[in-house]
């Protein structure tokens, strides 16, 4: 189930009500499948110049995996008319992350009937799918613009920045 999905790691009903917050650097292409080496580079840099961030963990696959924003979620848009297209966006989503081949990323949207994908759409705050992705727990800061350019010359890859609350 999405909301499944959605509810990831969320405690709320614990004596403990836990608070942290997740960066996750994804490769803006959500099929993109960099080697290795580049991928163990790219995760040994931002280790590096993240010391103080727990939990360092590294995701490498040729099957996207749906990285999102916890609680940080407020609402998805259309890219091209800027519709809400929340409600329309949950079924798509279920289904995707249900269908044997997650690389089948295409949809239409309601509001322009235009084809897009769900990695392009416009979602607040920022998530996506993909096939790389280098996670690290309350990291301090965000990561610098020229910070960002070593990470992806490391990784061969633009790359999306996520932050997930939990
Ligand atoms: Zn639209």
């Amino acid at each position: 189930m999405f909301s499944s999905i959605i509810a990831h790691g969320t405690k709320i009903n614990g004596p403990l009500v836990m608070s942290d917050n997740w960066m996750i650097v994804i490769a803006a292409d959500p099929l993109a499948v960099p080697p290795k080496e580049r991928a163990d580079a790219a995760f040994r840099l931002l280790t590096t110049m993240r010391p103080e961030a727990q939990d360092p963990a590294l995701y490498l696959s040729d099957k996207p995996e749906f990285f999102h924003c916890g609680a940080n979620f407020a609402n998805v848009f259309c890219p091209l008319c800027g519709a809400d297209i929340r409600e329309w966006w949950r079924r798509p989503i279920d289904a995707w992350w249900k269908s044997a081949d997650r690389r089948d990323l295409s949809v239409v949207i309601p509001c322009c009937g235009r084809a897009t994908t769900l990695n392009d759409l416009d979602y607040d705050w920022p998530q996506g799918m993909a096939c790389v992705a280098i996670s690290l727990m309350n990291p301090e800061f965000d990561l610098e613009p020229e910070e960002r350019q070593q990470i992806e010359a490391a990784l061969g890859l633009p790359v999306r920045i996520i932050w997930e609350h939990i």
